[in-house]
């Protein structure tokens, strides 16, 4: 048995803005075990980035608040931990790697110097031990020469390789938690599929487990080891790699695979989900996917569904999973 170790339960983020509250997070909860790749999948303003940045206690301060729930990392809630601590736990212990590798480089440092400063920062070691670290870690992650490229700039690495040394950053201090938010969505397809083929790479040399927030399940398809998918705020569903691609039961997951090309079928089979989520300000009390549902009843515009457990570990929100829906159905 996997040992657990990250626990989020309930977790509610709203954003102060001029119109009003959103409420961008209403009410996640997941577990994350150790050595597994966790994905977070959904439409953009889902809610999946705004759950990582509250893992990593990095939502802007004066907009956003935790207004319910926790998020526990070895013994202690995230949630109301001083900022000094979270400091030492940023980077150290649970990482975060950004979707534009620039933001995440200084253009004014050389790689070497950049990453010998994140180890210093947050490990005893001396300068020559971090130097040995960081030309291992280059290796790793499958850069060439790293003896000679660490004292290059980032602007002289390509897009990829660029890439490669966020990833470097993000795992120089051993983490054993790496959140990656699109961490491929600036990177052409050859270059992505390199990507997710070295997270698998990493994972399986250091044991680091592993969020994947995005928007594609494509990317989620070789690498997510379990899924959940996001929409409104709120998880749809949960589930395995093959719970989701071969027995999705929520109609949202159903639209969103029938929406991802797909090497067996024409680009003309590909279905749009239509219409748009709903506005979070005022979140309906009901199902939030009403009113993009073929199956939609008039319970789910009312009551939000409990969550159904469909087989170990494949979780689902939605009232086609109530056995009265399901004898009514039947019955018709
Ligand atoms: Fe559709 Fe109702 Fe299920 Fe929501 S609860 S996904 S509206 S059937």
């Amino acid at each position: 048995m996997q040992k657990k170790i990250l626990e989020v339960d309930n977790l509610h983020v709203s954003f102060s803005t001029y119109g009003g509250a959103v409420k961008a997070v209403r009410g996640v909860s997941f577990d994350l075990y150790e050595g597994e790749t966790f994905a977070i999948v959904g439409e953009s303003g889902c809610g999946k980035s705004v759950t990582s940045q509250s893992i990593m206690q990095l939502l802007p301060k004066h907009s956003a608040v935790i207004t319910d729930g926790s998020i526990r990392f070895k013994g202690k809630d995230l949630c109301h931990l001083p900022e000094k601590e979270m400091r030492a736990i940023r980077g150290a212990e649970i990482s975060l790697i950004f979707q534009d590798p620039m933001t995440a480089l200084n253009p004014t440092l050389t790689v070497g110097d950049q990453l010998t400063e994140a180890i210093l920062q947050h490990r005893d070691v001396t300068k020559d031990e971090a130097k040995k670290a960081v030309i291992s870690m280059l290796e790793l992650v499958g850069i060439p020469n790293p003896k000679e490229r660490l004292k290059q700039y980032p602007h002289q690495f390509s897009g990829g390789m660029r890439q490669r040394i966020v990833i470097a950053m993000a795992l120089i201090c051993e983490p054993e938690i790496l959140i990656a938010d699109e961490p491929t969505t600036a990177l052409d397809v050859t270059i992505q599929a390199q990507i997710l083929e070295l997270f698998k790479d990493i994972q399986r040399k250091t044991g680091v487990a592993i969020i994947l927030i995005t928007h594609d399940l494509g990317v989620v398809a070789q690498t997510a080891d379990r899924i959940a998918v996001m929409y409104a705020g709120k998880i749809a569903e949960t589930g395995t790699r093959a719970d989701i691609f071969y027995q999705p039961q929520h109609p949202y997951t159903k639209g969103l695979l029938k929406s991802v090309p797909r090497l067996d079928l024409d680009d003309a089979d590909l279905v749009p989900i239509d219409g748009t989520p709903p506005d979070l300000f005022s979140p309906p009390e009901g199902c939030p996917f009403t009113a993009r549902c073929g199956y939609a009843m008039e319970v789910c515009e009312r009551v939000y569904p409990v969550k159904t457990e469909v087989s170990a570990g494949h979780d689902v929100c939605c009232w086609l999973q109530d056995e009265r829906a399901k004898r009514a159905i039947l019955s018709s």
